[in-house]
């Protein structure tokens, strides 16, 4: 008889999941129900570039969960693999939120090395245009969140940057921006807004009719055949539609019902389990805090992300580097403090040389949950 081991429980149950990575967020799938038409809006504004032709420049905007970045990386995908002259750089604002960030991570990708600090903006951009007089591909980017990038003060300024190279010399590129905020276009001046928006393309909320369609395509990739009870996925497709028709929080909900199943040692899927997915996908207290953050604290927690611990006066100075409205000191440490009290960020005191004490902050909650709470808010 062999060695029995704990992790070999015995009798083996059927397993519930066939591959639960397609349930996962950065999951790309080979098909996306339901956006035909922002697909071939995509193909339209990009196809130019297969005949030698500037690709249009696209300002993709809806609300979260519609599919925005799922597509655009799908259509990109695509393109790439069908022909050898379109190569493209994605960028998330929340990760690069400022122009000097930007134009070196596009520096670097047009095979030009460049530190992203300690060297100016200008210079980089300098770098940026000679990388692109010898660019043998067009370069498509994406800059996702781009809101993200224009509530620091330097991001108008970038967007204006890259649409003057649009087109330069014999070269240019496609510029693809994404957002959440319908009204992001409001505090930008108009010439960049009509370069940015050759195109817009516009993501509807999802119907439940739909996110059945799509939480079905989802789970026959990641379940075993029969793992889910009937009900499941119509009431995963309810749920999500009644909390803004955001695909993802339907995804979310099938994985961790799935999740708790299999720990559970069910055949089946449940609509229970679905049920104890739900509310804990709500009730969890930093995700509840993180939705309901104001301008002023989303900055604050993006800083932190980004730059893991800062003491009270870098945290200031960073804060008043990218917030377009300025806030004194005082009130800067109100809002620490506030945030610091609901236990989403931690505040170590510390003593610092003859200046007497400081604060260290950090977050209080993992960085990837605060990142993907921060960038799924609209
Ligand atoms: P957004 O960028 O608009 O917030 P995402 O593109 O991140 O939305 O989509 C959220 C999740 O839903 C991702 O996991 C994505 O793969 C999935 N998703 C969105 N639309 C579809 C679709 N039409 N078909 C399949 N999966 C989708
Ligand atoms: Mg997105």
């Amino acid at each position: 008889m062999p060695k029995s081991n704990i992790f070999s429980s015995g009798e083996e149950s059927r397993p519930l999941f066939n591959d639960e990575r397609s349930l996962y967020p950065e999951y790309l799938p080979e098909r996306l129900p339901h956006r035909e038409p922002q697909i071939s809006e995509l193909v339209y504004a990009f196809k130019p570039v297969l005949s030698g032709l500037r690709p249009r420049n696209v300002f993709v905007y809806g609300s979260t969960g519609t599919g925005k970045t799922a597509t655009v990386r799908y259509v990109l995908r695509e393109l790439e693999e069908h022909s050898q002259r379109a190569k493209s750089i994605y960028l998330n604002c929340f990760e690069f939120g400022s122009r000097q960030s930007v134009l070196a991570a596009i520096t670097n990708f047009l095979g030009i090395a460049v530190p992203r600090r300690g060297i100016g903006a200008d210079e980089t951009y300098t770098k940026l245009l000679e990388g692109m007089k010898k660019c043998k591909f067009v370069p498509f980017i994406v800059l996702d969140e781009v809101d993200q990038l224009l509530s620091g003060n330097d991001g108008s300024k970038l967007l204006y940057d890259l649409l003057r190279i649009t087109e330069y010399g014999k070269a240019y590129f496609g510029l693809i921006a994404i957002s959440n905020d319908f009204s992001l276009s409001a505090n930008l001046d108009p010439r960049v807004k009509s370069s940015l928006a050759e195109q817009s393309i516009v993501f509807e909320r999802y119907s439940p009719k739909q996110l059945k369609d799509i939480l079905s395509q989802r789970s026959s990739l990641a379940f075993a055949e029969g793992s889910l009870e009937k009900d499941v996925i119509p009431l995963a497709a309810a749920h999500a539609a009644k909390l803004g028709g955001d695909a993802r929080i339907g995804i979310e909900c099938l994985w961790k019902a799935g999740k708790a199943a299999e720990k559970e040692g069910a055949e089946k899927v449940s609509v229970e389990h679905l049920r104890s997915a739900f509310s804990e996908i709500e009730t969890s207290p930093g995700r509840k805090l993180l939705k309901h953050l104001d301008e002023n604290q989303k900055i604050l927690v993006g800083i932190l992300v980004e730059k893991d611990r800062l003491n009270s006066g870098e945290l200031f100075r960073e804060f008043n580097s990218r917030s377009k409205k300025k806030i004194t000191d005082r009130r800067f440490r109100e809002i620490a403090s506030e945030l610091a009290e609901s236990g989403l960020l931690k505040a170590i005191p510390q003593v610092k040389g003859k200046r007497g004490k400081t604060r260290v902050f950090s977050l209080a909650v993992s960085k990837e949950f605060a990142k993907g709470e921060l960038e799924n808010k609209p």
